[in-house]
Formats: C-alpha cells, sequence, structure tokens
C-alpha cells in the first residue's frame, strides 16, 4: 500500500429470512417476525461492509477471517467481527473516509432504524456518524428478495491512510 493514500472497497452479502431467528441489521435489533439466517447473528449489513474494507485493503474477506465452519463463531456478534476488522485497518494505519450502503429488502419498513444503524457503525468504527450512510430500497417484488425470503446488502467504502 505505499504511496497509495486512498483505497476503495465493496462488499455484497445476501442472507435467507427465516423464522424463529431475530433480525439483526446494523447491530440494530429489528422487530420483525422473521431473522436472517447464518451461522453468526446474520448481520448482512456489518458483513457487506466488512468485506468492502477489507477489500479495499485487499485482504481477503470475512469468510478467510471468520471462517462459518468454526464453531468459535457460532452465533457470532457480527458488530464484533466488524470492530475486529477495524482494528485490523488501524494496525494498518488505515482508516474508513465514509461507508455507504443499500439494503434490499421487501419488508419490514427500514426507514426508522436507519440512523440507530449508521449511529452503531460509527461508534463500532470509531468514525463520525456523517461519514456513515445506510440507505433501504425494495425489490419491487421481484425474485426471493422481492417474496421476502431474503436480505440483501451492498457496501462501498473508501479509506485512507490515517
Ligand atoms: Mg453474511
Amino acid at each position: 500500500m505505499d504511496e497509495v493514500n486512498m483505497r476503495i472497497g465493496i462488499g455484497y452479502d445476501v442472507h435467507a429470512l427465516v423464522e424463529g431467528r431475530p433480525l439483526i441489521l446494523g447491530g440494530v435489533t429489528i422487530p420483525f417476525d422473521r431473522g436472517l439466517k447464518g451461522h453468526s447473528d446474520g448481520d448482512a449489513l456489518l458483513h457487506a461492509i466488512s468485506d468492502a474494507l477489507l477489500g479495499a485493503c485487499a485482504m481477503g474477506d470475512i469468510g478467510q477471517h471468520f471462517p462459518d465452519t468454526d464453531p468459535k463463531f457460532k452465533g457470532a456478534d457480527s458488530a464484533k467481527l466488524l470492530g475486529e476488522v477495524g482494528a485490523m485497518l488501524g494496525k494498518k494505519g488505515l482508516k474508513p473516509a465514509n461507508i455507504d450502503a443499500n439494503i434490499i429488502a421487501e419488508a419490514p419498513k427500514m426507514a426508522p432504524h436507519i440512523e440507530g444503524m449508521c449511529r452503531r457503525i460509527s461508534d463500532i468504527l470509531e468514525i463520525p456518524i456523517g461519514d456513515v450512510s445506510v440507505k433501504a430500497r425494495s425489490a419491487e417484488g421481484m425474485g426471493e428478495i422481492g417474496e421476502g425470503r431474503a436480505i440483501a446488502v451492498q457496501a462501498a467504502v473508501l479509506i485512507t491512510k490515517e
């Protein structure tokens, strides 16, 4: 990463929505009758951001760092995993300049929870809340996401040298 002051990264994640799980997105528990299936807590937003950060640094992906075959990560709090990714960047003198993410979900309504998600992400990564953007849209009833069987997230990040 010599001589480079800015790096861009993208992340994507998709999880099935299933009964019997809490819905956790962006480190926020959202009241809903289903939640995201996963080895960890299923927080697709924090996973996509973690992947974008790792990608920006060419440090692989969260599957490599926190494998879902490792019982240690069963039910893992994705906020902790994102915090660990943030610390990995910090060790290299890198920090997120800004984060932008899209949640693609048919239900529930994300609007009341967006600010809370941004706050959690800014707290976890110790960056100003003004540098974190989370948006939400539906899939207009199309495909698995539109039928409410899954939620997908895209994230883009820019990182800079501290
Ligand atoms: Mg995931």
